[in-house]
């Protein structure tokens, strides 16, 4: 081949690829409907997982992730039920549980959530959130719960934990608890902007394992596990708390404890764990 055409062969690569990756980034991510107990399903895939609890005269929804994923949630719900959703739960105020509260609430239902969510979501507290994430419309500030065709759904706030007003939310009939991000993924990420403890975070749980009779979880991202995989949760904060207050108390630096916490727990170098949680565990585990 010729410079030229080797040239024009390079270009059109290059432009197939970048149609390619603008083709990718304009869908929205694909979601999966999982069933987790009797008439309550699950939605993974793209920002937190959302429950869907179907019930002869309505629907409820805990979360709704992106304002992108809108159109996937309501396709998921309708494979399951033609009732209409009623209300929407939302656990707290990070835009990948929230984000598709805009358009739900065209939608001709409830959104409800902690009143500091709400105040989280007005006040803009997640540095990286898109800018039209819109607040709840029934808030609550200790528990509440809501009774539909028959069945209860309750949320309460339980203390501090992933961040200053998360709501956990329970389905006593099919004894399942949505736990938010106070259990995601393998370790916690503690929003101390947003008003998150690591040190409370294990009185939250427990007072919650104490208070509520549940045999099933929903983390807020991950997979569906059980009382003990929470249990296991907890008990691994408990100890990422005592590693790291080792090494605050013992005068280690912010930089020292950023370098623990990537070796040690996979805390990538600039990703929200460190942003949001590294400089919060230097002041309140001094
Ligand atoms: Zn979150």
């Amino acid at each position: 081949m010729t410079h030229k055409t080797i040239a024009r062969v390079s270009a059109a690569a290059l432009f197939l690829l970048l149609a390619w990756a603008a083709y990718t980034q304009n869908q929205p991510p694909k979601l999966a409907l999982k069933a987790v107990a009797a008439n309550l399903y699950m939605i993974e895939g793209d920002g937190g997982n959302v429950a869907v609890y179907v019930t002869g005269d309505g629907v409820v929804l805990v979360d709704d992730k992106f304002e992108q994923d809108h159109d996937a949630i309501v396709d998921a719900v309708r494979a399951v039920t033609t009732q209409p959703i009623k209300y929407v739960i939302n656990t707290h105020y990070h835009a990948d549980h929230s984000g598709g509260n805009q358009r739900m609430s065209t939608m001709n239902l409830q959104i409800i959530s902690t009143a500091q969510s709400r105040i989280n979501i007005q006040k803009r507290i997640q540095s990286n959130a898109p800018p039209n994430v819109q607040p709840a419309n029934l808030v609550f500030t200790d528990q509440q719960s809501v009774f539909v065709g028959g069945k209860e759904i309750r949320a309460k706030y339980f203390g501090r934990g992933h961040t200053n007003g998360d709501a956990f939310v329970y389905f006593p009939a099919v004894r399942v608890l949505h736990t938010g991000d106070n259990m995601a993924g393998t370790n916690p990420l503690v929003d101390y902007p947003g008003g998150g403890s690591v040190v409370e975070w294990t009185n939250t749980l427990d007072k919650v394992m104490k208070e509520w009779d549940f045999d099933t979880v929903i983390p807020g991202h991950g997979n569906v596990t059980n009382k003990a995989g929470l249990q296991t949760y907890r008990d691994d904060v408990a100890k990422l708390r005592t590693d790291v207050s080792a090494m605050v108390k013992g005068g280690k630096s912010q930089a020292d404890v950023a370098k623990f916490m990537e070796d040690n727990y996979k805390w990538a170098p600039n990703s929200l764990q460190q942003q949001w949680s590294v400089p919060g565990f230097m002041t309140e585990l001094k």
